[in-house]
Parts: C-alpha cells; sequence; structure tokens
C-alpha cells in the first residue's frame, strides 16, 4: 500500500485531496504547515507526496529541494499561481511533475497513479540488477549481464561485435582508443578483416544509438587519433 504525503494549508482542498487518494487505496498524512511537512517528509518514509507552493513556515520550493536530497519518491507539486510553477520548473528542484490549481480531484488521482506506477518500475529493475551490471552514460544503459542496451528507454538491437565495441568503450570512459586498438581487442587477431571494420562497426553503432549520427553524443572521433566515448 503507498503512502502519500499532502502539504497543503488550505483545509479543505486538502481534505478534498485526502478523500479522493484513500478511495484509491492510498494511505495518507496531511499537513498544513510547512516546518512540520518538511520535518514529516524527511522523517517518514512515503511514495510520494504533494507539496503546495505558498505555505506557513518552510515554503514548498525549500521543502522540494530537501527531499531530493535524500530521496527519490516522485513530487508533484500545486500551485494557484502559474508563475510559481515556472519558477519551481526553473530552479530544477526536481520536482516531478506540476498542477496548477484549481485541478479536479480524478486528474490529481490519474496522475498519482501513474507516477507511482512508473516510480515502482524504477525501484523493481534496480533491485532487479546489480549496479556493477549495469553501465550508464547519460540516456545510454547498458546491461552487461543481458547484453541489452538503450537509448533514453528505448532498447537498441546491436549486433554481438557492436556491443562488445559499445560495452568496451563505454567501461573506459574519456579515453581515446585507435583504430588499431580497439580492432586488436575486439576482434580476434587472425580473424578476417583490418581495421576498416572498426570504422564500418562505428557508424552502424551511431546509427542506433545517436540521435543525430553527425553530432554524436557518446561515441567522439578524435581526428587522427580514434574514438573516445564521450561522459
Ligand atoms: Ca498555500
Amino acid at each position: 500500500m503507498s503512502r502519500i504525503l499532502i502539504v497543503e494549508d488550505e483545509e479543505a482542498i486538502a481534505e478534498l485531496e485526502k478523500d479522493y487518494l484513500e478511495l484509491s487505496d492510498y494511505v495518507v498524512d496531511v499537513c498544513t504547515e510547512g516546518t512540520e511537512g518538511l520535518r514529516k517528509a524527511m522523517e517518514e518514509e512515503y511514495d510520494l507526496y504533494i507539496l503546495d507552493v505558498m505555505l506557513p513556515g518552510t515554503d514548498g520550493f525549500e521543502i522540494c529541494r530537501q527531499i531530493r536530497t535524500e530521496k527519490n519518491a516522485p513530487i508533484l507539486m500545486v500551485s494557484a499561481r502559474k508563475e510559481d510553477i515556472d519558477k519551481v520548473k526553473g530552479l530544477g528542484l526536481g520536482a516531478d511533475d506540476y498542477i496548477t490549481k484549481p485541478f479536479s480531484p480524478s486528474e490529481l488521482v490519474a496522475r498519482v497513479k501513474a507516477h507511482l506506477a512508473r516510480y515502482e518500475r524504477l525501484v523493481n529493475a534496480a533491485n532487479a540488477t546489480a549496479d556493477d551490471d549495469i553501465i550508464r552514460i547519460r540516456g545510454l544503459k547498458i546491461d552487461k549481464t543481458s547484453h541489452q542496451v538503450w537509448v533514453d528507454g528505448d532498447e537498441k538491437n546491436l549486433t554481438t561485435r557492436e556491443y562488445e565495441l559499445l560495452s568496451f568503450m563505454a567501461e573506459n570512459p574519456n579515453q581515446v582508443f585507435s583504430k588499431e586498438q580497439l580492432f586488436q581487442k575486439i576482434w580476434d587477431m587472425d580473424s578476417v578483416g583490418d581495421i576498416a571494420t572498426v570504422t564500418v562497426h562505428i557508424k552502424k553503432i551511431r546509427e542506433k544509438i545517436e540521435m543525430n549520427k553527425d553530432k554524436p553524443q557518446y561515441i567522439e572521433t578524435v581526428w587522427g587519433v580514434g574514438y573516445r566515448m564521450k561522459i
């Protein structure tokens, strides 16, 4: 059963949110003052936070900022003023969603459900695989156990050689490797082919993982030397 903390000083709104969330089987705590809300947020375990921006005591900006220093659970920011929402976005405080008052309770419940489902998937994925087996470079994720590759959440199908080349470079980020070094590392010395094979494979990998293969974000060409994985 997921636990939700609401920090909202308008009691009628807080009660309405609580009622609707409880109807969906969530366990809900309410704080109507900011400093108390912050204390509860930090001391207890919640699966999701709903924070009003303007609060007596500590405001929603600060509560959001402090939660994010320690916790990964989703944060929904609520405000009657669009300027506040813009400010939260601008400050990059790490909120996951923004809702402008007035909003319909069913809209709130729908968003809560979506964020909790997403968060649960993330937590399960993190638990399922030891961190050592996962390489992450910005949007690129490589699972060394299953040999799967994702870019921004989309799985990419690489051939065995492409996978070996990409994962070798990702495990040695920022190092420049010559085509000769990469060929020796990934291909058997006596295998058919030459260093042009490396160029062909880099091109194919880029077509699969780069948004714009003419401006690679991951595998960078170091002219006259070779390639390196940018971090
Ligand atoms: Ca308020």
